[in-house]
């Protein structure tokens, strides 16, 4: 017998040729959707150009660019003029997101509009839902939200992501919108990772954080439940976020449920890979496509992330 072994895998890596031909996960621009700020007035952010706010006029240019690149679809965030302790801005007909909405419809109809649902950029206090004796009530919650998704949709969204984690709310939104797809945020952790887009989106709390109504990062049965209740109520897409530090999360979720999953790359996972690229400790390129490829590796059907116009250009 021969010493050496007749199993050889690396007979398959020998060029780039042989191993894009057994590659088993594939990025393709399809499967991901751009987050996009939309506000008032604009605010660059050079460090993180994808954490931007556009004023609506700017945003239709971006989308038009989106388009020509071959991005599908957007996830659209807003920053309203005033804030107040009813989100008022989250859900009255001329709102940011209403705005923008009635706008990108009419001037890119076969772009995916999908919107964010939640009150945290709109409230004075900050927090997703509504605020008594320091506590975030549920149910009273309930009731913005629908109002929320419901004038999204009429002002032309394709699908409704709700991000508030109150409970009940797939439900209450699937009963005022029985015709619209809900991408749910099923298992949305209480993280450090979101701290760029706090601040884009200018959400952080002002007191006290989400601990009461986000998920406890330790735990990964719980997010099972959340998204069996998701599903039962009504939800079309079940989305993990925050992305590579569940892993074990989304591969969980892919293999109970049969539904899309969908996974949130977070502006802490962006910024990692910028600020340390930017200083030469790693190639931003080499290590935004790696993490993508691990993210749809572990079972994500479709990616939300900050890279999806960098991967446009790349792919
Ligand atoms: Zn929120």
């Amino acid at each position: 017998m021969s010493a050496f072994p007749a199993t050889r895998l690396r007979r398959l890596r020998r060029t780039d040729a042989l191993r894009s031909l057994v590659r088993e996960t594939r990025l393709d621009l399809d499967a991901f959707v751009m987050p996009l700020f939309v506000a008032p007035e604009p605010l660059r952010n050079d460090e993180l150009p994808a954490l931007s706010r556009f004023t609506v006029e700017e945003l239709v240019a971006e989308a038009g660019e989106l388009v020509r690149l071959g991005v599908k679809a957007v996830l659209l965030f807003g920053i309203p003029e005033d804030k107040d302790e009813d989100a008022t801005g989250a859900w009255e007909d001329d709102g940011i997101v209403q705005q923008a909405l009635r706008t990108l419809r009419q001037e890119h109809p076969g772009l995916v509009l999908v919107t964010d649902v939640c009150l945290c950029e709109y409230t004075s206090h900050g927090h997703c839902g509504v605020l008594r004796d320091g506590e975030v009530v549920n149910d009273e919650t309930l009731e913005l939200l629908v109002r929320t998704a419901v004038s999204h949709v009429d002002a032309g969204a394709d699908a409704v992501a709700p991000s508030d984690m109150m409970d009940g709310r797939v439900g209450a939104i699937r009963e005022a919108l029985p015709e619209t797809p809900i991408v749910s945020y099923a298992a949305k952790y209480a993280s450090a990772f979101y701290g760029p887009f706090r601040e884009a989106a200018g959400s952080a709390p002002s007191s006290g954080d989400r601990k009461g109504y986000q998920m406890d990062p330790a735990n990964a049965r719980e997010a099972l439940r959340e998204c069996e209740l998701d599903l039962a109520e009504g939800a079309d897409v079940l989305m993990v976020k925050p992305a590579l530090p569940y892993l074990d999360v989304i591969r969980a979720v892919r293999e109970r449920f049969d539904c899309p999953v969908a996974a949130y790359n977070v502006s802490g996972e962006y910024a990692m890979v910028k600020a340390a690229g930017a200083r030469g400790h790693l190639d931003e390129r080499q290590a935004a496509l790696e993490s993508l490829t691990a993210i749809s590796r572990a079972g994500a059907d479709l990616i939300v992330s900050y890279w999806t116009k960098d991967l446009a250009a790349w792919l």
